[in-house]
């Protein structure tokens, strides 16, 4: 539902779906089912539950319902009377289909892979999945059930495609928990154990713990996280430890350090996770020692590389022995390698099968999986794309026209800052902070003195007091002097090579006022300023900082002044562009229009909000409607195309 973003250098935290389009289909939406407590599958839900109808019903494990109710409580949302705790092999009705969640094991407790029949065909969807053999919670994947399946004629299956490039099987968090007491053994009397994983993985917790009470040692939690998932699972009677056998923080340094297991945050480096900020020696709560054993019991998740290492260097530098390689198997993933998909995809033998989860690549590996696995009927489809698929009664009938793109949605990614901030890469600004990064910023202040004479004509003009012809005479006397201004430049995140840059972008603002007219108005000073600030910056250094321009009048009456001046300055330029000569011709013609990067132009910035402005409404989806479905589901299945223009059967 939600993807962790790499766009956390910009600020962003989250990318979220548009929901534009359950709001759109809500009436249709007979309930949502969440198969487990992953952050990616239950961290939109305070903008899903928004765009559904209030009635409809969500279903979840107990686990996941516990950090369901914190979450929607965060943001007001929680209303019991919608939620359902499901129970795995309990069928419940959801309109016209008959759900049925079944049993798989994952990287956090209490998972369920979800089977719907409907009198059109059943629906396999896994959930996030792996087979773990020997679960250390006990809940065993339910393998019989998906053989069941395979005799009962699957219209179409759905499964997890993250780790298809990975050949052979993942190995058990059993085998984990073995080296885990292993190691913390072997450290018997040498010092402090402190290991880092996932918060959410309970099952590595359970495995931490036996290791500690094996050593002797007592657990100290120190992350905020870790008690989030803990305090869950004890409320459902599924925590490894009771939250009141922890050592408090408090107590640590007081403890002999051979008694003790610390249990840490941060093994993906984020720069305000417990680890990190003991790796930094930022923390107060964690100082490292050069007798402490680090177990890094987790994997490095792609794109995250750089941080990881810096941070192990970091620790490595502090004296601390560390364990993180792959041989010593502190670690297993929650999602299927090749092996175990394909055993599920020949044990379920569904007639069509749509890979999800997972990066587009990895999608159309696992689709080639399925063929090869004697699948005929595959599909990869993008977000937004609507597949149908029509139940062939008859198994043994080749069709190869049973599947078809029925349209497509244009969706767009929302962003979270992490705080109440959420909108389109438009509305959250993401090319101006990465241009900002990469060119940085110059603030220009120009405040402008008008010459005393251009103030009192300009107002007697545009009041229509005094002699008309000895004001414009003043004003045409005064506009031939210089205008005057005094300039304050600032610069942030660019090179000033000692201070040169400022001085270089000072002369030119200076020279680009040298060449206006003193009744310059206000907005035509400040984009000529601008323009010669990203000229000089450019000329030194090849950038093309963020320029913001504040022009000010000095003197205030010119601000009662400033909007006669303007339509004087504006017929005159008409005249000018007619061909008669004025003063301002030689500045003014030449000049493009403001590019949205000074205050003058700040009305043009859109209104904040989900939308951008002219979308007060979900995207119309193209091609689309439930009447155009079930007209085209009466008329023949078989004759529906087998391939649209947007359809892809790699
Ligand atoms: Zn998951």
């Amino acid at each position: 539902m939600t993807i962790l973003c790499s766009f956390s250098d910009l600020g962003m935290q989250k990318i979220l779906p548009d929901t534009s389009f359950l709001a759109q289909w809500r009436d249709k939406i007979e309930a949502v089912v969440i198969t487990h407590g992953h952050e990616d599958h239950i961290g939109a839900l305070p903008w899903v539950v928004p765009a559904l109808d209030p009635s409809t019903p969500i279903y979840a494990g107990g686990f996941a319902m516990q950090l369901i109710k914190r979450r929607l409580q965060e943001f007001n949302l929680w209303d019991g009377s919608r939620m359902h705790t499901l129970q795995v092999r309990a069928p419940f009705q959801c309109g016209p289909f008959e759900a049925e969640p079944l049993r798989v094991t994952h990287s956090i407790p209490d998972c369920c892979g979800l089977v719907l029949k409907s009198e059109h065909g059943t629906i396999v969807h896994t959930g996030d999945w792996k087979i773990d053999e020997n679960p250390v919670d006990g809940d065993g994947f339910d393998r019989e059930y998906f053989y069941e399946l395979g005799k009962e004629n699957v219209t179409l299956f759905m499964s997890d495609s993250t780790n298809v490039l990975s050949p052979g099987r993942t190995t058990s968090e059993s085998d984990v928990e073995q080296n885990l007491v292993r190691r913390v053994m072997g450290h018997h009397g040498k010092g402090r154990v402190i290991t880092t994983q996932f918060a959410s993985n309970l099952h590595r917790l359970a495995s931490v713990k036996k290791a500690a009470d094996a050593a002797g040692r007592k657990v100290c939690f120190i992350g905020m996280s870790l008690n989030t998932y803990l305090e869950a699972a004890y409320r459902e009677g599924r925590a490894p430890i009771n939250p009141k056998d922890l050592v408090p923080q408090s107590a640590i340094d007081d403890m002999d350090p051979n008694e003790l297991l610390i249990v840490t945050t941060g093994s993906q480096g984020e720069p305000r996770a417990a680890l990190n900020l003991a790796s930094r020696d930022a923390s107060h709560m964690l100082k490292l020692r050069n007798s402490d054993l680090l177990l890094y019991s987790a994997k490095i998740i792609p794109g995250n590389d750089t941080k990881v290492v810096q941070m192990m260097n970091r620790i490595a530098e502090m004296g601390p022995e560390i364990a993180m390689s792959r041989d010593e198997g502190l670690h297993t993933s929650g999602h299927a390698y090749k092996d175990e998909l394909e055993e599920i995809l020949r044990a379920v033998k569904p007639q069509h099968f749509l890979p999800v989860h997972g990066e587009y690549s990895f999608l159309c590996a696992h689709a080639q999986l399925g063929r090869e696995s004697g699948i005929l009927n595959t599909s990869v489809i993008r977000n937004g794309q609507m597949l149908g698929v029509y139940d062939r009664r008859n198994k043994n009938t080749v069709s190869i026209g049973s599947a078809a793109m029925l349209g497509e949605a244009k969706l767009v990614n929302f962003y979270n800052d992490g705080n109440k901030g959420t909108g389109t890469a438009a509305e959250m600004s993401l090319q101006q902070r990465q241009h900002i990064s990469t060119e940085g910023v110059v603030v220009a202040a120009v405040d402008v003195i008008r010459d005393p004479a251009v103030i009192s004509a300009v107002a007697a003009l545009s009041s229509g007091k005094g002699d008309s012809a000895s004001n414009t005479s003043a004003l045409q006397e005064a506009a031939r002097r210089k205008l005057k201004a005094k300039i304050r430049i600032t610069t942030r995140a660019m090179w000033t090579d000692g201070g040169k840059l400022l001085e270089v972008l000072h002369a030119s603002a200076e020279a680009a006022l040298a060449k206006l007219p003193g009744d310059a108005a206000l907005s035509a000073v400040e984009r000529v300023v601008g323009d010669s600030l990203r000229r000089a910056a450019k000329q030194f250094n090849n950038k093309r900082p963020e320029v913001i321009i504040i022009g000010h009048e000095a003197d205030p009456r010119m601000g009662a002044a400033a909007g006669a001046m303007s339509k004087r300055r504006s017929s005159r330029t008409e005249r000018n562009a007619q061909g008669k000569d004025g003063d301002i011709k030689s500045q003014g013609s030449r000049r493009s229009p403001p590019r949205n990067k000074n205050a003058s132009s700040q009305q043009n910035i859109p209104p904040r909000g989900r939308r951008p402005p002219g979308k007060s409404g979900p995207p119309p989806l193209e091609r689309l409607s439930p009447d155009m479905i079930d007209q085209r589901k009466k008329s023949n299945p078989r004759d529906a195309p087998s391939s649209g223009n947007d359809v892809e059967y790699p």
